[in-house]
C-alpha cells in the first residue's frame, strides 16, 4: 500500500515538473511573438525611498540619489495613460506610502481609469490607511512584501518592529472587514533564496517554518469563509502552471527549484513565493554583500550568456529620477530609454533598444550579470 503511494507520489511529481519545464519553454518562445511596441503595464517608483533597510533588497547600495520622483513627471505618466486601459505597479524600489502624494496619484488614477498595483512593505499600512486605499476602484491589486515569514529571517529587513507585531499586522490586514469582501486582490509576496544560495547568501526560506507558516493561513482560511469571504473565482487568474488552490498540489521540493508557488486563500487573497533571483545582481550590490561582517563568503557573480529572450521587458519602468528603463530589475537604469521629462512612454516604449533588449537580452552587460551564476568562494 505505502510502496503504490509513493509511486504515485513520485508519478505526480515528475508530471509535476514536467508541466512545469513545458511552460517555461513554451512562455520563453511566446515572446519572440510579442509586439514589442506596446506595454500593458508599467512600474513607476514614486519613491527610492525606503524605512526597511532588507539585506536581501539593492536599496541600500543604491548609486542614484534617494528622491521622491517630481510630481510634474508623474502628472505627465498619469496624462498619458489616461483611458487607455493600463497598469500602473507603484514601485521599483522603495515604499511608496512614504511619497504624500501617494493618494493624490490614486485618485488621479480613478479619474483617468488607470488600474493602480501598489506594493507596500506594510509596516506603514494601518487598517484605517488599507481602508483608504480599498476605496479607490483604481486599486484592483496589493502586494504586500511581506517575505520573511519566521522572527529570525525577518532580522534581515532591518527594521525596528518586532516580528510578531509585523505578523499580527498582517493578520489584521487580511482580517479587515472591508478587505474580505472586497474585489481588490492582495498578495502576501514571500522570498525563497533556498535554491541557490541556501545559508551562504542569507538562508533565509526555511522549508519547514515555511508549511508552518501556510497551515496558519490555513486556518485563516476557514475564519474568512466563515466571516463572508468568497470561496470561489470570479476571475481567470494570471498565474498559470504555478497557480494552487490546494495546500497539497503545491509540489513538495518546489523551493529546491527556481519555481514560483501562487497559492490561493480566497480569491482575492494569495500566498505568492517568488524566487531572489528576480532582484538581479548588480556589481554594487555583490560588493555590499560581500562587505558584510558576517559574510563567510566571497561573493562573485558570473555573466551568463543565456539565448531566450526577456519577458519583463514587457513592463517597462520609471525610475524616481525619471528615467525610463526596459525592465524593474535595472534598479540603476543602465537600459535607460530615455528620461520621461523629454520622452512620453509610448516614445520609451516603441524604441529599437527595447525591442532588442527584449529579443536579444545577451548583447547588454547589465542583462549578463543578470542571468548570471553566483559562485561563492570560502573566505580565509
Ligand atoms: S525589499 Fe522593499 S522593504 Fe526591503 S529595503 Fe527593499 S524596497 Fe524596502
Ligand atoms: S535580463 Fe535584462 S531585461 Fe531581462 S530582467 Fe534582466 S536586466 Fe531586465
Amino acid at each position: 500500500m505505502t510502496a503504490k503511494k509513493g509511486l504515485l507520489r513520485l508519478l505526480i511529481d515528475t508530471f509535476s515538473h514536467l508541466r512545469i519545464i513545458l511552460s517555461k519553454i513554451k512562455r520563453n518562445l511566446s515572446l519572440y511573438a510579442v509586439k514589442v511596441n506596446s506595454f500593458r503595464e508599467v512600474f513607476v517608483e514614486i519613491t527610492s525611498h525606503c524605512n526597511f533597510h532588507c539585506e536581501f533588497c539593492p536599496s541600500d547600495s543604491l548609486l542614484r540619489k534617494k528622491e521622491s520622483i517630481k510630481d510634474e513627471y508623474m502628472l505627465k505618466i498619469l496624462s498619458e495613460l489616461r483611458d487607455k486601459h493600463k497598469v500602473i505597479a507603484f514601485h521599483v524600489l522603495g515604499e511608496p506610502l512614504l511619497n504624500k502624494k501617494f493618494f493624490k496619484y490614486l485618485s488621479l488614477c480613478d479619474e483617468y481609469n488607470i488600474e493602480a498595483h501598489p506594493t507596500t512593505n506594510m509596516s506603514l499600512l494601518t487598517e484605517e490607511l488599507l481602508g483608504k486605499m480599498l476605496e479607490h476602484k483604481c486599486v484592483t491589486l496589493i502586494q504586500l512584501s511581506f517575505q520573511t515569514f519566521n522572527e529570525e529571517s525577518f532580522k534581515l529587513r532591518g527594521s525596528n518592529m518586532p516580528f510578531e507585531e509585523y505578523l499580527a499586522l498582517l493578520e489584521n490586514l487580511v482580517f479587515n472587514e472591508k478587505r474580505i469582501t472586497s474585489n481588490c486582490k492582495i498578495n502576501i509576496n514571500v522570498m525563497n533564496d533556498y535554491h541557490c544560495h541556501h545559508d551562504k547568501l542569507w538562508g533565509m526560506f526555511n522549508p519547514e517554518e515555511f508549511w508552518q507558516f501556510m497551515n496558519t493561513i490555513e486556518t485563516w482560511k476557514g475564519k474568512l469563509l466563515s466571516q463572508g469571504a468568497v470561496e470561489k473565482s470570479r476571475m481567470k487568474s494570471c498565474a498559470g502552471k504555478f497557480y494552487y488552490k490546494k495546500l497539497d498540489e503545491i509540489p513538495k521540493d518546489f523551493y529546491n527549484r527556481a519555481d514560483e508557488v501562487h497559492y490561493e486563500i480566497t480569491p482575492n487573497l494569495a500566498v505568492f513565493v517568488k524566487h531572489v533571483g528576480k532582484f538581479g545582481m548588480p556589481d554594487r550590490f555583490v560588493d555590499f554583500l560581500n562587505a558584510r561582517k558576517n559574510c563567510q563568503y566571497k561573493i562573485k557573480n558570473i555573466p551568463r550568456f543565456f539565448p531566450f529572450p526577456c519577458w519583463s521587458v514587457q513592463t517597462p519602468c520609471v525610475l524616481s529620477n525619471g528615467e525610463i528603463t526596459c525592465c524593474c530589475i535595472d534598479i540603476e537604469g543602465t537600459l535607460s530609454l530615455g528620461n520621461i521629462e523629454t520622452i512620453s512612454l509610448e516614445e520609451a516604449a516603441q524604441s529599437k533598444k527595447r525591442a532588442m533588449v527584449m529579443k536579444f537580452p545577451l548583447l547588454f552587460e547589465t542583462c549578463r550579470k543578470c542571468k548570471g551564476r553566483l559562485v561563492f568562494q570560502k573566505k580565509e
